[in-house]
Formats: structure tokens, sequence, C-alpha cells
């Protein structure tokens, strides 16, 4: 391919989380960083080192990732004003995380540069230069994004590229315009960025857009086409405001309609699963309308429509649904073509291609338990269990008789959670009880004690996440509730599900996955 190589950055982690109402756990974000590896990103923005707790724990931990293939990146500014980069602990606090890549954001619009940063526009290509060359000289990869670039462009150009300029002959791996406030169109930002690809040569360009204007997409493609070769964006759009450009959308959309190959087809085929663990994980209900990977998104309606799609898909949907691993929903038997699901056989050593009719059943289960507001993206625990199921090797840990969880909250305000589970292990009975500060935390407790003379590995896992969604999917019927649980052992995390339109029992359900999963992965049976 004569294109040159188009690097694709996401910044969910940091930019992402801007959005109101999202927030992840250390743990969702380890586990969002090795789905985006699998999908082939290149760059994954982790946060600011250093500047909260959680993004301390989280890169200290993404050292332990066995990535494939993707760059776990630090994000920070320029150093502070009338000081020196090799003194400014924001630099310092980039260069020790560990991390061979870095981006930093310094401002390229000179009313941002007298009014928010208030100082001079010659120290502010100081504390570009000198925080660019300051990482280089560390060893880093170095990206700047420029802010405000394109705002800042328009009203004074010379100053903007004088910013870009200082960057890139400071050893910025690549600039990247950023449409801070996302509002540009995208003629405006083609011309634009054609002009810095040529001013800028041969230091790399990239584009960093919002979608204010409902145009992050088409701006980070016209900015392809205008010769920039990295795209930053968020899985969904998430991101602040109307949020950042999609990934999900442009990865396809160069791909498959403009011939930059950024990731493999095996890779693409993981598009749809991708986007929606992250939604799952952000606690977020997936887009049914989203392009490529919306449940909706290849569905056509009934009548003659659908059938002519039955019988010349190729006349009705822009592209093969299965390429990016979403399907046609008229079309029911393409459904076997679940990557995760034959990703999760194989790692129990069963070719699920290699039995079409167990294939079939396991899928049948599948559909009718999502019919019932299952999801299995974030729950991989789960699916493992299922599949077990189906597969016939599923044997319990135990067998319950019952549970039961009092809750009393008394005059002084004091609420107290109690849980008594009654089990049979390998032909002996257990009736514990425990407190809790919750009904799952107590529960939890109550199994753990009734388990722990059999399973002394449990003492291992804890439950790191607990997510609730009630659904509205059932008519006519009380609110369903899904749980999502997130455990880890201190060396792998997963995802366990349960639904019931009893929040307990759904909970039941997910932490009875998450131990059974943790526990056969640990003897590795
Ligand atoms: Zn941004």
């Amino acid at each position: 391919m004569n294109e040159p190589e188009v690097v694709l950055y996401d910044t969910t982690l940091r930019d992402g989380t801007q959005r109101e109402g999202l927030s992840l756990s250390v743990e969702d974000k380890l586990r969002i960083v090795a789905r985006l590896d699998d999908l082939g990103i290149d760059y994954v923005e982790g946060g600011f080192p250093g500047s909260n707790p959680k993004d301390v724990e989280f890169f200290e931990r993404a050292k332990g990732l066995k990535l494939r293939h993707a760059v776990v990146t630090a994000f920070g500014s320029t150093c502070r004003k009338d000081a020196p980069a090799s003194e400014d602990p924001g630099i310092r606090a980039l260069i020790e995380s560990g991390c061979s890549a870095v981006c930093i954001f310094g401002k390229a619009w000179d009313l941002h540069v007298t009014h928010t940063l208030r100082t001079t526009l010659e120290e502010n290509v100081r504390m570009v230069r000198d925080s660019v060359a300051t990482l280089k000289a560390a060893g880093l990869t170095v990206f700047f994004d420029a802010e405000h670039f394109f705002d800042g462009y328009v009203r004074n150009a010379e100053y903007a590229v004088e910013v870009c300029r200082a960057a890139a002959e400071a050893g910025a791996d690549a600039v990247v315009l950023c449409d801070t406030n996302g509002g540009r169109m995208p003629q405006e930002v083609a011309r634009i960025t054609a002009e810095m690809v040529a001013r800028l040569a041969p230091v790399p360009v990239g584009i960093h857009a919002h979608n204010d204007a409902g145009c992050g997409v088409a701006n980070s493609i016209v900015a392809v086409d205008a010769g920039a070769t990295q795209v930053q964006g968020t899985v969904n759009g998430y991101g602040e405001r109307c949020g950042n450009a999609d990934l999900i959308a442009i990865i396809p959309a160069l791909k498959l309609k403009m011939g930059h190959d950024v990731i493999t087809d095996d890779e693409l085929a993981l598009l749809t699963e991708v986007s929606h663990f992250v939604a799952e994980t952000a606690n977020l209900a997936p887009d049914q309308h989203q392009p490529y990977v919306g449940i909706s998104s290849f569905a056509h309606k009934g009548g003659v429509h659908a059938s002519a799609a039955d019988r010349f898909p190729a006349a009705y949907e822009h592209v093969e649904p299965g390429i990016v691993g979403n399907l046609a929903r008229v079309v029911v038997s393409e459904l076997a073509g679940s990557a995760s699901l034959r990703m999760k056989a194989a790692e129990l050593g069963v070719d699920l291609s290699a039995d079409p009719e167990t294939a079939k059943r396991v899928l049948d289960e599948i559909k009718e338990l999502e019919h019932r507001g299952y999801s299995f993206e974030a729950a991989d625990g789960s699916l493992e269990v299922l599949l077990r199921k189906e597969l016939g090797t599923y044997e319990p840990l135990f067998l319950l008789e019952s549970f039961r969880c009092l809750m009393e909250k008394r005059e002084d305000g004091r609420v107290t959670t109690e849980a008594t589970v009654k089990i049979h292990v390998r032909g002996k009975r257990f009736i514990a009880t425990a407190e809790g500060n919750g009904p799952v935390n107590a529960l939890d407790g109550a199994l753990r004690l009734a388990l722990d003379e059999f399973y002394p590995d449990l003492a291992a896992i804890q439950l790191t996440d607990y997510k609730v969604r009630v659904l509205d999917e059932k008519k006519g019927t009380g609110a369903i509730t899904r749980v999502l649980i997130e455990s880890a052992d201190g060396d792998r995390e997963w995802g366990t599900v349960g639904v019931s339109e009893n929040i307990i029992e759904a909970s039941w359900a997910a932490l009875v996955d998450s131990i059974d999963y943790g526990l056969r992965r640990g003897s590795n049976d």
C-alpha cells in the first residue's frame, strides 16, 4: 500500500471519561486497555500520571499488562510558565510514569496564552519547546496536542503555526491539531490540515476532533485525507459535552472506504464486541443505532425490503455486517460468527467450528438469555460458565439449598444486612451467616464462610466492582435488573452477569459465576 500508515490513538480512558456520568475504576481501565489491544489500537492513553491516586495505581498496574501491540501512553501538559521543564513536577511525573510514549498539550491560540495562561506569546513557545525537548531527551516518544489549534489558526495563523513548529523542531514525533471546542467544519479542517502537513513535513501531523457541531468523525476523516497520519478519538465517541470523534466509526471508514489498513481483518471483526464491551464497562447502554456496531444498524424492516435484503444484501447494506462483527438481524443463522465465543471455546480446548450442532445450541441459549436481558460482552466469566454447562463439562462447586437476606434499619439511622446461605458441598451440608454493608456483601461473606474449607484459593478472589442497570426491555412485567460484577485475583480480572426481576437474585447469580470462574481458573481443570 502506498498510503502512509495511519496511527490510531485512543483517549477513552482520559478524554472519554470527561463525559458526565462516566466513571471507570482502575480495573475497568485495565480491562479496556486489554480489549483495545485486541482491537489493534496503536496507542492507549491512560490518564495523567501523578495527578490522583487512581491514575497512579493505573500506571503502576499497567506495567504488568501483557500487551500484544498497544502502547500505554501518559498524558500531561507543557511545563509551567517561568520555570524550566526539567524542574517541572508534571513533566517529571510523565517521565516517571514508566510509559515509553507520552502526549502533552500546549496552547496554540494566542487568546488562551494571554488570557487563560496569562503569559507572553514568547514564553508559551518556550514552554512548548522546552517540554518536548526535555521529554525527548528522556528517550520518550512524544506527541504534542496543539490545544484549540483550529480556532487559534483562524484568528492568528502565524502564532498557531509558530507553536506547532516549536514542538516539531524540538523533536515531537507528531504534532496533533486539536479542535478542542469541536465547532470547526470539515472543509476548514481539510484545508488547514493540508497546509500544516506541508509546513511541518516531515514531522507527522495528527487530528484530535470533538463533536460539538456533529462533525467529529467527518473532521477526522477529512484530516486523514489531507495527510494527517495520527487519529485521536474515543470508543463510541465518549467525551465531554457532545463527545470526541468516535473511533468506532472512524476505523471502518479508514479501512473499508479509504484503503488505510489501520487494523487487520480479524481485529476489525472485534469492532462490535469492543464497542459494546466498553459501553457495558462504563455502565452505559450501547446505542442501538450507532453506525457499524448498533444492533439495529443492519436490521431491515419487515416485508418486501427484508426479503430483498436477504437475497441481495449488497443492495441494502453499505458494508457487510460480519466484517465489523455485527450481523444483519434478518439473517439469524449468521449469528454463528461470534468471535469471542469461538475464542472462549478454543481456550477450553473446544473447536466450535468443527461442531456446528453444539455451536448452534450454545448460540440459541445465548440468544435466549440475551432476550431475557443478559449481556455477555463484559461478562467473560459467565460466558465461560455457560459454555461449560452447554458442553456438559460443568460440575457445580456446590448445591444451593437456600439463601436468605435480612436488612434492618434502626431508629438511630444505622443499616445492617445479614445473609444466611445453606449449601451442600461434596455431600456435606453447610450453614453460614455473615453481616455486610449491603446484601451482596453479606451474601458474598456467607458463601465464602461456607466454601472456605473446600476452596482455600477463594481468599485470593476479590469483588472489585458492582454495577446495576435496570432494563425496561421486557413489557408487561416488572423491570428487569442486570447486575455486573467484576472480580480479580491479583493475576487476572473477569466479569460476570446476573439477571432477574429481583436485584438480590441477580446479584447472587453474578456472584456465584464469579467464584465459579475464579476457582476453576485457579485449578486450571
Ligand atoms: Zn479533547
